[in-house]
C-alpha cells in the first residue's frame, strides 16, 4: 500500500509546545507559563462577545471592518493597510507562505519566537538563525547572514522569551542594511508593555517603504488569546497579497466584536500595563536579590537564568514549582535550558511564586 506523503521537510518540524496548564495531582494551579494577561480582557470585550451568541447562524464580516475601523481609529492608522488574522500566528504563516518557498531563506535571531522557524520549514524554506549578543538581537549578525536567497527577516521586538528589545535606531539600521526586496517583519506582540523611551513598534518604517510589516496581537496586553485575534499594519501591496491568500472568514464574529470593544477600552489597557510595569519591576528585583540573573524585560514576563547545577538548576527549580502548583515556562527549546520564563501574574500569584522560589533556592 502506498500512503499519502506530505511534502519533504514537513515531518521534520518539531510541533510548537504551548505552556502547561496542569500540575501533577490536579491541584489548583497558578499559571505563569503562557504570557497571558494577569487582569484579563476588558469587561466591554466580554459583553460584546456574549452579544454575538444571538447571531451564530450568520457568517462573519469577511473584512472584519468593525475591528479594523476600531484599530485604525484608536491607533491612528490607515484602515486599508490593516489586515487581521486568527492570531498574529496566522499572519506569520501567511507571510512566509506568500513570500518564501523551496530553498528560500527565512532569517531570524537565535532566541527569537519559535513560530518563525516552524512556518519557514512548513513552506519548504530554509530557516536561518543569527546569533544574539547578551540575549538581544544583533543587527550586524542578522545583516551578515543575508544572502541572495533571503526573502524574509523576522524580529520580535520585544522578543519572547528573552524580553529584550532593540531601539528604534537599531531597527532603522536593520531596515537600511537589508536589500530592498527582503520583507522585514517586526513582530510587536508585546508593544503595549514597553516602557523604554527608545522603543518604536515600527509604524514609521511601514509607512516609509514597501517592504516592512508590523504585526500586533490581542492575545497579550488585551487579554484575548482564546479568541485568536492578530493584526498587521502593512504596505498596500502586502495587504493585497494577504487578502488573496487568507481564508475569507478567518476571524469569527465573536473575535471581531470583542476585539473592537477591547481596542476601544484604552482605560482597561492602561490598567493592565500599569499592573505589569509595577510587578515586572518587583519580580525582576526580587529574583535578582535571590542571586538569579535577570535582564531587564519589556514584556509581561521575565527570563531568569539559573547558573547552577543540581537542586538549584532551572530544571530542578521548575519541578519544585510544579509540585507546588506553580507553572512557569521551561525554554530549552529556545536554546536556553538554564532559564525559566515567568509571566507576570496577579499580586497573590506573584507573591506565591516568589515565596516558592525562595524555598527552592534556600
Ligand atoms: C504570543 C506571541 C505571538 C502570537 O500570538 P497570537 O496569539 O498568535 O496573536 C506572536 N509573536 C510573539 C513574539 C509572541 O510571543
Amino acid at each position: 500500500m502506498t500512503l499519502p506523503l506530505p511534502r519533504p521537510g514537513i515531518l521534520e518540524i518539531a510541533p510548537y509546545v504551548g505552556g502547561k496548564s496542569h500540575a501533577p495531582g490536579g491541584a489548583r494551579v497558578i499559571k505563569l507559563s503562557s504570557n497571558e494577561s494577569a487582569l484579563g480582557p476588558s469587561p466591554a470585550a466580554i459583553e460584546a462577545y456574549q452579544a454575538q451568541a444571538a447571531k451564530l447562524h450568520r457568517y462573519p464580516d469577511g473584512h472584519a471592518n468593525a475591528l479594523r475601523e476600531a484599530i485604525a481609529e484608536m491607533q491612528e492608522l490607515e484602515v486599508a493597510r490593516l489586515v487581521c488574522g486568527a492570531g498574529s500566528d496566522e499572519l506569520i504563516g501567511l507571510l512566509v507562505h506568500a513570500y518564501a518557498g523551496e530553498g528560500d531563506e527565512v532569517l531570524y535571531s537565535e532566541h527569537g519566537f519559535l513560530m518563525y522557524k516552524i512556518y519557514a520549514q512548513s513552506a519548504g524554506a530554509v530557516p536561518v538563525a543569527a546569533p544574539e549578543r547578551q540575549l538581544t538581537a544583533d543587527v550586524d549578525a542578522l545583516l551578515a547572514r543575508v544572502t541572495p536567497r533571503t526573502r524574509l527577516v523576522f524580529i520580535a521586538n520585544p522578543n519572547n522569551p528573552t524580553g529584550s528589545m532593540i531601539s528604534a535606531g537599531e531597527m532603522a539600521r536593520l531596515r537600511q542594511g537589508l536589500p530592498e526586496h527582503v520583507l522585514l517583519v517586526i513582530d510587536a506582540a508585546y508593544a503595549e508593555y514597553v516602557t523604554d523611551a527608545n522603543y518604536d513598534p515600527g509604524t514609521g518604517l511601514v509607512n516609509a517603504g514597501e517592504n516592512t510589516v508590523m504585526l500586533r496581537t490581542f492575545s497579550k496586553a488585551y487579554g484575548l488569546p482564546a479568541l485568536r485575534i492578530g493584526w498587521g499594519y502593512v504596505p498596500p501591496a502586502v495587504a493585497d497579497v494577504l487578502n488573496r491568500i487568507r481564508s475569507p472568514f478567518n476571524l469569527s464574529s465573536a473575535a471581531i466584536a470583542a476585539g473592537a470593544a477591547a481596542m476601544r477600552d484604552q482605560d482597561h489597557l492602561r490598567k493592565a500595563v500599569a499592573h505589569n510595569t509595577l510587578w515586572r519591576g518587583r519580580l525582576t528585583e526580587s529574583l535578582r536579590a535571590m542571586g538569579l540573573r535577570v535582564r531587564d524585560s519589556e514584556g509581561n514576563f521575565v527570563l531568569a537564568e539559573f547558573p547552577f547545577a543540581g537542586p538549584h538548576s532551572a530544571a530542578s527549580v521548575n519541578a519544585f514549582l510544579l509540585s507546588r502548583g506553580i507553572i512557569v515556562r521551561e525554554v530549552g527549546n529556545y536554546g536556553l535550558p538554564h532559564c525559566l520564563r515567568i509571566t507576570v501574574g496577579l499580586k497573590e500569584e506573584n507573591e506565591a511564586l516568589l515565596a516558592a522560589l525562595k524555598t527552592a533556592l534556600a
